[in-house]
This record gives structure tokens, C-alpha cells and sequence, in this order.
């Protein structure tokens, strides 16, 4: 008998995964049957296109997701995996302004608009070549994008119909204010940094010319400080409560009072009340009936209140008055400290308390319910669980949705031009209210017929929190959304668990009344070689498009799964993927051995011989591990499990103990048969079960060597029946080791005769053992 390998390359040529895309879209092997009985929904997070190329951890993410999806098919669901393009925001309008060299503030809104699509079409494009490339199989032929006349339409319709419920109000009050990306913006967008900062310690007067020392990190604010408060327990300053302090240069005078917020042990123990410092000046300023006089403008300039440093940029005026505070005598020290610092998500400048007039959506009563559905919804893994709670026990205040951008879906609302009274317009069409005639006739108050439209733009937040909604085709097929809601999974990183996760959590939850998922898969970060966070200006970001292209899309899926459990951090490197892509060489140089051998699917399994049935027994574990993993999609599982097992037992032992048996060397046709079925039973196993996580390679090697429907098409329904052996695992591979190393050491090749007696306990392999080892 001639043997010929049905796999004829002598190595995995990755160009094949682009022919194999080709016949997966060609089948239509992924699609979705709303009417099957199981069936699995994913809510995938749509990329965000800013402009910055995807980085290696948001591809690994990305693959990640699609191994969910393929493994629910492979546990029988018929799996509803929509992709989108998350279009709207202020990252979209900077990349824009960058890319065309264009300003928002500048140019006519419409023109604006037009350039940040075509900034948009071009990043799409890139980024559905990069999905398409690391084989996703989510639905490209129907993606769906956040700025779309219709998702904007469902953003709008939700935005009334929570208007109707009496969940939206207007407010002017003291808000976290971006003066670089100049709007308003939800404390769910700040960001805390360790930023270095100067204590400034400067001398105020008492009305009564008693010198005080009050230490600031802020001296710019001196022109709107409004009191001065000790602690009520401290010995030190008992005596001034109830005096007057002068603030120097503007020589104005506050009260001094007595609060518990005031920490004795920070500074000098003496605290200026400003508004706004933080937010809990917002706080003691309302506590205490202040008078607010506002410092800092829309731009991030000091406004007239502030005197001689009228116009200037905040960093520049604090700079300015330490000067004049020092040349005045003033200053009693300077310390040098690290200050927790709260920036802005997107442009990560510090930012700035400004009360302006915003659109509020309620969250604070709902806190209570949120807890409850924090607490129902099911996340893997489960330490993430906290991340969700803790953010909403820290809520307390109510979101603002509005944004003073461009970009965006617009908010729908027109006031009318007399009363001002606000107005909604019917749900169901998308609504341009900066450019589009009011369709009302009358104010619903004073009937006068002029209105005019609101210009501002919603928080992003507020359209990509409804992605579930928009998916499940709610309030537009009825029939399909009661098959799809709840959703099955919202897969997403850590990152974004108090914003995606949450604000969809509560959205839905206003909208429709019920938990919007059954479970999430949070991620924890991507991070480099070191365990350090990637970024641009450490310069250790990296690119997954060259990875892909040198060691293909599986040996990077399987580097992504591999590298860490489910929710923990994991490290991105060259190394890494080569590393992985070893396994791949692996498993095609194996799969490659055993397709030499005629397939034989029917044998009395009673008939195999022990050495057979002891790899079966292990792969029989080995197959219960992994499909726990593939359960809890944990992928690290399956990854690991498969791998351990086809390196290190399957080739290095079970193989080594056949190879003569399957060639027909000395034993008989029917335990050569034996060894025949028992390898092809193990390829057929674990190219199955790593298939949701190296779909190309497994579905090629599959259709070369097991019939012509695709292994994306099979499931997980092994019957591994068996005598158990596995108890005698460690003992083989001791013998094994021995032998090795003992003709090693004599100088001997693997396959020179050596005379070693093999143990008791391994009786029953022992014509195997002998033939393996050539034992005399
Ligand atoms: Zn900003
Ligand atoms: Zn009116």
C-alpha cells in the first residue's frame, strides 16, 4: 500500500485563507435563520471610527467576538451576528478637521458635515477589510451605521418617546465643560489622571488683620472664591469662624465659615470655596447660598471677573498671578505634588466646571432598578460585575445628553420663536432641526407660528446605546424583535463597561421595561510586552495589520486566545503571534501525517488496541475541558486545552507509538485499522474544536480530508465511548522520557534496538511499547 498525504504542501500557506473567505461567502455559511429553534444573538460593539488605525488589542478583541459567535453555532444555535459602524461624535469631527485641515468653527455645518463623511467612508472601508481579513463571520452584507437617516430616526424616536414619559428636563447648572472639544459632557466621559500640579500657598487677611495661609492648586479662581471655610473641630482656627477673609488682589471680602468637608491635615487646614473648583464647590455653593460668579469661559478663558486676567487661557493666568502673588509677597511656599486630576475621555485635557443650559435625561431614580439589573444580568467573567455596580452606586447626577457639536444626531426639538416654549415632533422620521422647517403649524401654548430649531447634537452615547434596540428591529418588526429580545450577549471591553454597558442597560430599560441582555463578556485590556498600557505617546502601540499579513489571521486569533483568561489583561507581540503561529505549523504538520492514512469511520471500538484507547480517554477529557470553555466562551480554554494536548501527548507520545502499527510494520490489518481510526478520530476531534478559534486552517484541512461541507457547518456533538486509560498518562510518558534519554545518553538513535525492561504497570501496552522503541 502506497501512502499519499491528502494534504500535499509541505507547509500551511496562509494565502489560503483569502480563497477560503471567498467560499465561505460564496456558501453563505454563516447565515442567520430568524426561525430557527435556538437561537443566539451578539449585540457587537460597532467599531468606532476616530481615525487612529486599529490597534492590535481592538483586532484581538474583534476575533474574540467572532469565536463567540462560531461557537454557538457549533453548540447548535443559529446565530443572529450583525456588524455595525459606530459614525457619530467629537472624534469623528477632530479626525476630520485633521484630515482636510478644516475647522468646525469655521466653515458652514452642512459643508462641515459633508467632509466628516467622506473621513468616514474612507475609515470604514479600512476597517471592514481588517474584519474581513481576520475572518469574522458576522453579516457584512447587511452592516448598519450609527449616523444612518433611519438608526438616527430610531435615536430621535427614543428620545421622544422618553420625552413623553416626562424623562427629559432642562437645566442650567454647573457641568463637567471640555473647553477643548468645547461642550458640556457626562461624568461617564471624565477621565482621572495622576497630573503634576503646583500647591500654591498664598496669604490671605483676616478683616481683622490676622495673616491666614490658604494652600490652592487653582490661584486663577481667586476671583470667584465666595467664602472661606475651616473645620469646625480644628483647635487652630476655632477663633476665626465667623470673620471676614480678604482676598488678595481683588481685595474683596468673604465670610469665613465652618464645614466638616474641610480636611485639617490638607495644606494649611484653610480652604477657599470657588466656583467652580471641583464639584464639591458646586455642592457647597448650593449648600451654602453662594452667589456663583463665573471665571472661565466657553473657550477656556478667563472671563471679565477675573480683572487683569481678562482673555487669558487658564494655564496661562494661573501662571501669571503665582508672579504677581510672589512680586507682591504673598506666596509663603510652593510644593511640587501630583493631583488627581479629572480630564476628558476624548481630548484628555483637564476639564473645567461650567454651568451652562443642558438637556438632561433622568438616571438618579432609576439607580435603584439599574442595581437590580446589574445584579440579574449574567457576566462573563464574574469579577467584572463590580465595575457595573460601583458605577452606579457612583452616580449622582442626572446625564446630559446634549453636545454642542456638529457631527451627530440631532436633537429634536423647536422652540417656539415667541414663548420659547419647547416642542417634539412625531416620532418615526430623522429630524434636522438646525436646518428643517418646524412640522408644527402653532405653539401649543401661545399659537404663534414662527419657531426655531435647536442646534445641538446628542451625546454619542445616547445612539449607541440603543444598538440592541436597533438590531432587534424594534418598534419596526415587531415579529423579529420578540424572537430577538433580550439579546443574548453584549460582548465589550472593561473600558466602557460605565458607558456602552450601562447607558444601554438604562435606555432600554426606560424604553422597554426589561433587562436588554442575558449576559455580557467583558474583556480586560490589550497591553504590551511589559504589562504596560499601549498609547501613542509611549510609542508602543501596535499594528495588527502587519501581524496578519506576515503570520495570517489564525496564528493571530490564536495568539488572542491564548494569551490570557477571559477578563484579564493580556500582552500583544511579535513574538507572541510567531509564537502561535508555531501551533499552526504544528497542527498542519500533524493533520498532514494522518492524511496519509485512509479514513475509517466504522470500527468496533472494542477492538482497539490499549494504546489506542488511552489517547481516546484523553481526548476524551480534553474535549469536556474545552466545551466548558467554549460555554463560558472563554477561549483561553479550548485554546490552551487542545493545544496541550495535541503537542504534548498526541504527537509527542500517542503518534511515536503508532507510526509503526499505522504503516502495517508487524502487526496485523485490523489493529493497523485500529490506529488508522483512532487517528483520524482525534484530527476530526480537535480540528473541530479549534475551529471557532482557526477557522481558516481547520476548514481547509477539514475539506481536504473530511468531505466537502464545511466544518463551520458541523457541531459539537463527540461520542468519545471508551475504557478509561487515562489513569496511565503520566506513567507512559515517564517511560517514554526514560527511554529517550536513556538511548541519548548510550549514543543511540530513536530507532536502534535497546534492551530496558518496561515497567508492570504498563504490562498492557507492551507489544506497543516494544514496537515504538524497538525494545529487544
Ligand atoms: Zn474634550
Ligand atoms: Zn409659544
Amino acid at each position: 500500500m502506497k501512502f499519499e498525504p491528502k494534504l500535499q504542501e509541505t507547509r500551511w500557506n496562509i494565502s489560503h485563507e483569502k480563497e477560503i473567505w471567498k467560499f465561505w461567502q460564496e456558501k453563505k455559511i454563516y447565515k442567520f435563520d430568524p426561525n430557527a429553534e435556538k437561537i443566539f444573538s451578539i449585540d457587537t460593539p460597532p467599531p468606532y471610527s476616530s481615525g487612529k488605525p486599529w490597534h492590535v488589542g481592538a483586532a484581538a478583541h474583534y476575533s474574540q467576538i467572532d469565536m463567540i459567535a462560531r461557537a454557538a453555532r457549533m453548540l447548535g444555535y443559529s446565530v443572529y451576528f450583525p456588524i455595525g459602524m459606530d459614525r457619530n461624535g467629537i472624534a469623528v469631527e477632530r479626525y476630520a478637521e485633521k484630515r482636510f485641515n478644516i475647522s468646525l468653527h469655521k466653515l458652514p455645518r452642512e459643508e462641515f458635515l459633508k467632509y466628516c463623511k467622506q473621513a468616514l467612508d474612507e475609515l470604514e472601508a479600512e476597517m471592514i477589510e481588517i474584519m474581513k481579513s481576520l475572518g469574522i463571520s458576522g453579516d457584512f452584507d447587511n452592516y448598519y451605521q450609527t449616523d444612518s437617516e433611519e438608526y438616527r430616526a430610531l435615536t430621535q424616536a427614543t428620545f421622544i418617546e422618553l420625552w413623553n414619559k416626562g424623562l427629559i428636563y432642562f437645566d442650567t447648572r454647573p457641568n463637567n465643560y471640555c473647553p477643548v472639544c468645547k461642550t458640556t459632557i457626562a461624568d461617564a466621559e471624565v477621565v482621572y489622571e495622576e497630573l503634576p500640579a503646583k500647591l500654591v500657598y498664598i496669604k490671605f487677611r483676616t478683616n481683622d488683620n490676622e495673616e491666614i495661609v490658604i494652600a490652592t492648586t487653582r490661584p486663577e479662581f481667586l476671583c470667584s472664591c465666595q467664602a472661606v471655610l475651616v473645620n469646625p473641630e480644628d483647635e487652630r482656627y476655632k477663633h476665626l469662624i465667623g470673620k471676614k477673609a480678604i482676598i488678595p488682589i481683588y481685595e474683596r471680602e468673604v465670610p469665613i465659615l465652618a464645614h466638616p468637608i474641610v480636611k485639617p491635615e490638607f495644606g494649611s487646614g484653610i480652604e477657599m470655596v470657588c466656583s467652580y473648583g471641583d464639584y464639591n464647590d458646586v455642592i457647597l455653593f448650593r449648600e451654602l447660598g453662594l452667589k456663583e460668579i463665573i471665571a472661565i469661559d466657553e473657550d477656556g478663558k478667563m472671563t471679565e471677573s477675573a480683572g487683569n486676567y481678562f482673555g487669558l487661557k487658564v494655564e496661562e493666568a494661573r501662571k501669571r498671578i503665582i508672579e504677581d502673588l510672589e512680586k507682591a509677597g504673598l506666596i509663603v511656599k510652593i510644593e511640587e505634588i501630583v493631583h488627581r486630576t479629572p480630564t476628558c475621555e476624548r481630548s484628555r485635557n483637564p476639564i473645567e466646571i461650567i454651568p451652562m443650559q443642558e438637556i438632561y435625561l433622568k438616571q438618579i431614580e432609576f439607580k435603584e432598578e439599574m442595581m437590580k439589573i446589574a445584579e440579574e444580568l449574567e457576566f462573563l467573567p464574574e469579577f467584572h460585575r463590580q465595575l457595573l455596580i460601583n458605577w452606579i452606586k457612583s452616580i449622582t447626577k442626572d446625564w446630559p445628553v446634549s453636545r454642542r457639536r456638529y457631527y451627530a444626531t440631532e436633537i429634536p426639538i423647536w422652540y417656539c420663536k415667541r414663548c420659547g416654549k419647547p416642542h417634539v415632533p412625531k416620532p418615526g422620521k430623522y429630524y434636522k432641526p438646525w436646518k428643517e422647517k418646524a412640522p408644527f403649524e402653532r405653539c401649543e401654548y401661545c399659537s404663534y407660528n414662527e419657531f426655531v430649531g435647536e442646534t445641538r447634537t446628542f451625546d454619542t452615547w445616547f445612539d449607541s446605546s440603543i444598538t440592541p434596540l436597533f438590531i432587534s428591529k424594534f418598534t419596526k418588526d415587531e415579529e423579529f424583535f420578540k424572537k430577538i429580545f433580550p439579546i443574548t450577549i453584549r460582548p465589550q471591553g472593561k473600558d466602557i463597561v460605565r458607558t456602552w454597558l450601562y447607558y444601554t442597560l438604562l435606555r432600554c430599560y426606560q424604553l422597554t421595561g426589561k433587562r436588554v441582555f442575558q449576559k455580557t463578556w467583558i474583556t480586560g485590556y490589550c497591553v504590551d510586552e511589559k504589562g504596560e498600557k499601549m498609547s501613542k505617546s509611549k510609542g508602543n502601540v501596535i499594528d495588527p495589520i502587519p501581524l496578519v499579513e506576515k503570520y495570517g489571521a489564525d496564528a493571530f486569533r490564536f495568539w488572542g486566545a491564548s494569551e490570557s483568561s477571559l477578563g484579564f489583561d493580556f500582552r500583544a507581540s511579535e513574538k507572541r503571534v510567531e509564537n502561535a503561529s508555531k501551533f499552526i505549523t504544528k497542527l498542519w504538520n500533524i493533520a498532514r501525517y494522518v492524511s496519509q492514512f485512509p479514513l475509517v469511520e466504522d470500527f468496533d471500538e472494542s477492538k482497539l488496541l490499549p494504546s489506542d484507547k488511552w489517547i481516546l480517554s484523553e481526548l476524551k477529557k480534553t474535549y469536556e475541558r474545552c466545551i466548558e470553555g467554549y460555554k463560558s466562551f472563554n477561549f483561553f480554554i479550548p485554546a490552551t486545552e487542545a493545544r496541550e494536548f495535541l503537542w504534548n501527548l498526541f504527537a509527542a507520545h500517542y503518534i511515536e507509538m503508532v507510526k509503526k502499527r499505522a504503516y502495517g510494520d508487524g502487526f496485523s490489518e485490523e489493529e493497523q485499522k485500529a490506529a488508522w481510526y483512532t487517528l483520524h478520530k482525534v484530527i476530526k476531534t480537535l480540528l473541530k474544536l479549534l475551529s471557532p478559534i482557526i477557522p481558516f486552517i481547520t476548514d481547509f484541512i477539514w475539506l481536504k480530508m473530511y468531505g466537502d461541507e464545511s466544518i463551520h457547518l458541523q457541531l459539537f456533538e463527540e461520542r468519545i465511548e471508551v475504557e478509561d486509560l487515562s489513569s496511565y498518562t503520566q506513567k507512559i510518558v515517564e517511560f517514554n522520557s526514560l527511554v529517550w534519554k536513556e538511548k541519548k545518553s548510550k549514543g543511540l538513535s530513536l530507532k536502534d534496538g535497546i534492551e530496558i525492561e518496561i515497567p508492570t504497570e504498563l504490562q498492557i501496552f507492551e507489544r506497543e511499547l516494544k514496537a515504538m522503541h524497538n525494545i529487544l
